[in-house]
């Protein structure tokens, strides 16, 4: 799945290749995505200008000179192209002679005009060691599972979670209200540490995961991992999956390095 610093890959290449263009033509896809998209998302859209291009946790955030904005999804398996590969397009528009294509071949991404509640962005300074321990404490929920609540902190998937609580040393299945303070600030710094590695690198692209930014280029990530996609972490020991999943997803940990 997109998480924060693919989204952030692809904002910055729409960016580059539509701000301030006028959008000349769009065509939904048929079917769509399993949520429509709703109309007030797509009135006035054609001949509005893109006036900037931000990214808010995993959503992609497109303002429009007509007054609205539309806000994209990438859901499970989505990925954005300017070119190529016709096959899933469930969205595309063209703004100053750039084809932008939403592909989704599981269609769980969406399309619409409205945010759901947030949690702060990692890399703002909103986000703290103290509002993240505040977070976690006293709740009986594993660690991850809480990073991974969007609620908590918008953009974290289960890639950049496992990574970031090795490094931290804490073990994803520990009961978030036993994460200490001095604890909390370390894996505060280490989310904001992995996921600006992750940007700098394009993302993560895996074997079962292709993803390309909108150009077509693979991201880097995957080769700078410790844990994630490795069955022994860059300590050197044989990593373990926690006993049960985590929010559905297996969870890598090295049992000498986190407790
Ligand atoms: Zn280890």
């Amino acid at each position: 799945m997109p998480e924060l610093p693919e989204v952030e890959t692809v904002r910055r290449a729409l960016e580059r290749r539509v701000l301030g263009r006028v959008i000349t033509d769009y065509e939904v896809g048929r079917p769509a995505f399993n949520r429509p998209i709703p109309a007030e998302a797509l009135r006035g859209l054609k001949g509005s200008r893109i006036t900037a291009v931000h990214r808010r946790g995993k959503y992609l955030l497109l303002h429009l000179s007509q007054g609205g904005r539309l806000v994209c999804h990438l859901g499970m398996s989505g990925s954005i192209s300017f070119s190529g590969d016709e096959g899933h397009v469930r969205f595309r528009f063209t703004a100053g002679g750039v084809t932008v294509r939403i592909h989704d071949p599981r269609r769980f991404g969406r399309v619409g005009c409205r945010l759901p509640e947030l949690g702060p962005e990692p890399l703002s300074p909103a986000f703290r060691p103290d509002s993240l321990f505040s977070a976690l404490s006293g709740r009986r929920a594993p660690v991850k599972a809480l990073l991974l609540d969007q609620a908590v902190v918008a953009g974290v998937g289960n890639i950049y979670a496992t990574e970031a609580l090795y490094r931290a040393g804490i073990r994803p299945d520990r009961p978030a209200r036993r994460v200490t303070r001095a604890e909390a600030g370390r894996l505060c710094r280490e989310i904001k540490l992995v996921l600006r590695r992750a940007i700098r690198a394009g993302g993560t692209t895996l074997n079962d995961q292709a993803f390309k930014d909108p150009e077509g280029r693979p991201g880097r990530f995957a080769l700078m991992t410790a844990v994630y996609g490795r069955e022994t972490g860059a300590c050197g020991h044989a990593l373990k999956a926690t006993a049960r999943p985590i929010a559905g997803r297996t969870s890598l940990y090295c049992p000498r390095c986190q407790a």
